[in-house]
């Protein structure tokens, strides 16, 4: 494994325990940028000629790569932010103002990260809407019968990680998303601490918005993933 990264040649001493907040990147990653960059660099999607053609069809390739890692429907449900907190900055300025109104509600858990937490909050601010905040238990995870008793008819969006950076417990997404969907709200997912550890199905969590970076996967940093259902 540690071949696999150059970091470790250069940092032989070391053993880095700091992956969930930023992995060491594999020589086929660092391989992959350095040849694409040599070799096939053209403008996405704004080129009429066969480089440009090439390079948007390996970036299209990708979309649909990444909606088979999350179980989408449709590449078309997938776009490429800078990361998570990107992600889900982009569904609470975007879309949260057509759903979040005066008298609405947003819930989210007391284990959020800043990035599933203050673009919600602010958000509910501007929008006079109520900010519920899900309290944890004294060992750091969530309280799933709490989170589940503050959805109500009121309620506009539901925004939870599905691994917390907390304690690093699991949600069970699917019956959040079962309640939440009951009384017509959404649910966003920050996926940064889950999609390098568990096999994940955004369709069958019922996830309606789903976020994650690609620094935390081995990828580089400034790429990111939104997935809207
Ligand atoms: N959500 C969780 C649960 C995280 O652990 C992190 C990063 O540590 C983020 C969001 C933010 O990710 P990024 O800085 O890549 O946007």
């Amino acid at each position: 494994m540690r071949e696999q990264f150059p970091f470790f040649k250069a940092h032989p001493e070391l053993v880095y325990l700091d992956t969930a907040a930023t992995s060491q990147k594999p020589q086929v990653l660092l391989d992959a940028i350095q040849n694409y960059y040599v070799n096939d660099n053209a403008n996405v999607h704004r080129g009429l000629y066969k480089l440009a053609y090439d390079t948007t069809e390996a970036y299209e390739n990708v979309r649909q790569q990444v909606a088979g890692f999350l179980g989408a429907a449709s590449a078309d449900e997938i776009i490429f932010t800078r990361g998570t907190t990107d992600s889900l900055n982009l569904v609470a300025s975007a879309y949260g103002p057509q759903v979040v109104t005066a008298g609405s509600q947003i819930v989210v858990t007391g284990a959020e990260h800043h990035s599933n937490f203050i673009p919600w909050q602010q958000l509910a601010k501007r929008q006079q809407a109520t900010f519920t905040v899900t309290p944890v238990k004294p060992d750091g995870t969530v309280d799933i019968a709490a989170l589940l008793a503050a959805i109500t008819p009121q309620t506009k969006v539901v925004a939870v990680a599905q691994v917390t950076n907390v304690a690093g417990d699991t949600l069970p997404i699917a019956k959040i998303a079962a309640k939440a969907h009951a009384v017509g709200a959404v649910v966003v997912v920050d996926g940064a601490q889950a999609v390098a550890h568990l096999a994940v199905d955004v369709q069958a969590m019922g996830a309606d918005f789903y976020a994650f970076s690609g620094h935390k996967i081995y990828g580089p940093t400034g790429i990111g993933v939104l997935y809207g259902r």
